[in-house]
C-alpha cells in the first residue's frame, strides 16, 4: 500500500521559534505553524499561557522569556487539555495551574490516551519525552470567566470561556487594556484546524462570535503568526469559521444522502485544499477532523476518545488510498 506517512510522523524538520513583544509585558512565541505560547507580566509575577509538549521544550521557551523578565511564573493557564499544550507544565514551577472545568474532566477521562495519540501523531514536538513527569492537573478550574489583576497600571487579564469549540473546555486570555487576545486553538492564523475533539456547529457560530466580540487589535492563535490590526484579527477569525463551515457543508451533504465517510473525506479535501492545502498540518488533521464531523452528524455529541489504534484505523481508511 502506498500512502502518506501517518499524521505528522514524517515531519522532523525543526521550526524557527520567534519571541515577539506584543505590548507592555506581553509576549508570544510563534513557531512557523507549531503550537504558540504566551506570557503576560503582572507587577511582580508572570502568567504563562500554554505549556508546550514537554518540560524540556518549555524550558527552551522560558530561557527566551528570561531575556525580558525574571519575575516568577505564578499562574500557568492551560487553554485546553491537548497533550502538546499541557505536558510541559512542570518546567514553569507555577504556584497555580488554571483551566476550564471541562478541561479537568477531559484530562481525567482521556488524558492518558490523548498523550499517547498525540505523541504518535506529532513526535517531533515531544522534545525529550522522558522529561514528562505525568499528566498535568489544574489546581483551579472555572466555568465562565476568571480575572487576574495584573497590577495598578496593567489592568486585568480575563480568562474567558466562549462556548464549546476546539474542545469542550477552551479558554481565551484577554488583556482589555492592550486589546491583546490569546485565543488558543479556537483560532488558527494561516494554519489548518485540528477539530478531532471539536463541536463544529457551536464553534463556527456563537463561540467564534464571542471571540470576535472582544474587538482585539492583536490576536495570537494556537498556531501560525500573530494577527496584527483589527482587519487581520477578523480575517483570522473568519478564516477559522470558513474552514469549519466548509467541513459542515461537505460532510453534511454526503451524510444526508447516505454516502460513506470516505466520500465525505474526498469532498471535504477537494473543497478545502485550494485555500488550506499548503498550510501546516492540513493533511495530518483532515482525516480526524472529518471523522469527528461525521460523528456529530451521527448524533455523537461527546467526542469519542482518540487512541493510537483508532488514529491508525481512521488514517488507513482515509489517507492511505
Ligand atoms: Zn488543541
Amino acid at each position: 500500500m502506498t500512502g502518506k506517512a501517518f499524521a505528522s510522523s514524517a515531519d522532523l524538520g525543526e521550526k524557527t521559534q520567534t519571541l515577539e513583544v506584543l505590548g507592555d509585558g506581553v509576549y508570544a512565541l510563534t513557531a512557523e505553524g507549531d503550537p504558540n505560547v504566551g506570557a503576560i507580566e503582572g507587577d511582580d509575577f508572570v502568567v504563562a499561557f500554554e505549556a508546550l509538549a514537554t518540560p524540556v521544550a518549555a524550558t527552551d521557551w522560558l530561557t527566551k522569556l528570561r531575556e525580558y523578565t525574571d519575575k516568577p511564573v505564578k499562574y500557568l493557564v492551560l487553554s485546553h487539555y491537548h497533550a502538546v499544550r499541557v505536558l510541559g507544565a512542570s518546567a514553569f514551577d507555577a504556584e497555580v495551574i488554571i483551566a476550564h472545568d471541562n478541561t479537568r474532566k477531559l484530562i481525567t477521562e482521556r488524558g492518558k490516551q490523548d498523550w499517547e495519540s498525540e505523541y504518535g501523531r506529532m513526535p517531533r514536538l515531544f522534545k525529550e519525552p522522558e522529561s514528562i513527569p505525568g499528566l498535568t492537573w489544574p489546581d483551579v478550574t472555572f466555568s465562565d470567566s476568571l480575572t487576574i489583576p495584573l497590577g495598578e497600571d496593567r489592568g486585568d487579564l480575563v480568562l474567558q470561556y466562549c462556548g464549546r469549540g476546539h474542545t469542550a473546555g477552551d479558554v481565551a486570555a484577554w488583556i482589555p487594556k492592550q486589546k491583546i487576545l490569546f485565543a488558543g486553538d479556537l483560532v488558527e492564523a494561516q494554519a489548518a484546524l485540528y477539530t478531532g475533539d471539536a463541536f463544529h456547529s457551536d464553534w463556527s457560530t456563537g463561540t467564534l462570535d464571542r471571540v470576535k466580540a472582544f474587538g482585539a487589535e492583536q490576536l495570537v492563535g494556537g498556531r501560525g503568526g500573530v494577527a496584527r490590526g483589527r482587519e487581520a484579527v477578523d480575517a483570522a477569525v473568519e478564516q477559522t469559521r470558513g474552514f469549519l463551515t466548509v467541513m459542515l457543508t461537505e460532510v453534511g451533504a454526503v451524510h444526508r444522502r447516505g454516502g460513506t465517510l470516505a466520500e465525505a473525506f474526498e469532498a471535504t479535501h477537494t473543497a478545502l485544499a485550494p485555500q488550506f492545502g499548503h498550510w501546516p498540518i492540513f493533511e495530518h488533521c483532515l482525516p480526524f477532523d472529518v471523522q469527528r464531523v461525521w460523528d456529530e452528524f451521527d448524533g455523537i455529541d461527546w467526542p469519542r476518545i482518540w487512541t493510537p489504534e483508532r488514529d491508525r484505523e481512521v488514517w488507513d481508511q482515509l489517507q492511505q488510498v
